[in-house]
């Protein structure tokens, strides 16, 4: 048996040292572990029973504080209470530039992370987001094939990362807080396009009254704007003492619902496709910035532009013409 029909066979028996094993091949960027991975990927899939119910994919967003470890916590636990098997992911840009993670970290969900039904997971350290995605999408479905039958992948509302978290999951969720004043001037408005179900977060204490008036003042906006039936449902909640946190994961049920079999499958088709460009269009990048010729020309056209003395459409024009110049190129139209 080889190294990978070991882990594909411990993962589907839901070891946690194979997942862990498994999410960290997937991870990696290595040539010789892509290879691999997509070997583990390929058994993995093939390993799975044909009508396999599909798993509820949720995205979790929202600020530093808003209190999704928090949140996760509690919904996790009696997800798992009710006999779901919970796994956790994050996506995290900028743990790259802290050199850390800050999500997902063990630490923050401490009672999740001891439960034996739950598996959580760091976001991968390093990377461009687009590499990060690869390595979430994947490990999410190394989680999936270890009958983990809820993911839940978090996220901080930083750059692109929510609409990244949002094509690959079936329901986005977004925690936000009370804030006196305007309710939608309080959230970027990208995010309300994104966003299924929105739960205003810390709805307890002193903060209940306020939490559940711009609830309803958030609600009654959105529905002006997209409509009594495409409006993200609007709830409350505090994920310290856990109330409103079921109503929470029932409205999530409630629009995986709404979706419909077809329609899941639809969306899963579309996201698939669109992930399959965000990836092209990554690796591109990548390669851009790798290219000989391109670094050959870069200083001296940084030069020109910055002494004002190359128009930026020359400019691009001069580095394109070095990519596609470029050492691994096979010839190009023309040349003979
Ligand atoms: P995250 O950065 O979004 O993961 O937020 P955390 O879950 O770490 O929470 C940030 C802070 O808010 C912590 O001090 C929490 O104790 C607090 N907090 C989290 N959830 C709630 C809540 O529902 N109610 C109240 N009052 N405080 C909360």
């Amino acid at each position: 048996m080889t190294e990978v029909d070991d882990l594909v066979q411990g993962v589907r028996e839901g070891r946690r040292a194979a997942v862990s094993r498994a999410i960290t091949l997937v991870e990696s960027s290595k040539p010789g572990h892509r290879a691999l991975a997509r070997e583990l990927l390929s058994g993995l899939d093939s390993a799975r029973p044909p009508r396999a119910e599909l798993s509820v994919r949720v995205g979790i967003s929202g600020v530093p504080g808003v209190g999704k470890s928090t949140f996760i916590e509690a919904l996790g636990g009696r997800l798992t209470r009710s006999g779901h098997r919970v796994g956790v992911l994050a996506v995290d840009p900028s743990s790259r530039r802290t050199g850390g993670s800050v999500l997902g970290d063990k630490t923050r969900m401490p009672d999740l992370a001891a439960d034996e039904h739950a598996y959580i997971r760091a976001s991968p350290s390093a990377g461009t987001l687009g590499g990060v995605a690869r390595a979430t999408s994947q490990a999410m479905l190394v989680l999936e094939a270890a009958a983990y039958d809820v993911v839940l992948v978090e996220t901080v509302g930083v750059g692109q990362s929510e609409t990244t978290v949002a094509g690959m999951v079936d329901t986005f969720l977004f925690l936000t807080l009370a804030r006196t004043g305007d309710q939608l001037q309080g959230i970027k408005r990208g995010i309300l396009e994104l966003a299924d179900v929105i739960a205003v977060n810390k709805a307890d204490g002193d903060r209940e009254a306020e939490a559940r008036a711009a609830a309803r003042e958030l609600g009654g906006a959105l529905r002006m704007v997209h409509g009594r039936d495409r409006a993200p449902a609007v709830v409350t909640c505090s994920g310290l003492t856990g109330a409103g946190v079921d109503d929470v994961w029932q409205r999530v049920v409630d629009h995986r619902e709404h979706l419909g079999a077809d329609g899941l499958a639809e969306k899963r088709a579309h996201q698939q496709l669109d992930f399959a460009w965000a990836l092209v269009r990554d690796e591109l990048e990548q390669r851009l910035r790798r290219s000989g010729p391109v670094r050959r020309v870069r200083s001296g056209v940084r030069e020109l532009v910055l002494r004002g003395e190359l128009p930026a459409v020359e400019a691009a024009d001069r580095i394109l013409a070095a990519y596609d110049d470029r050492d691994d190129a096979g010839p190009g139209p023309g040349v003979n």
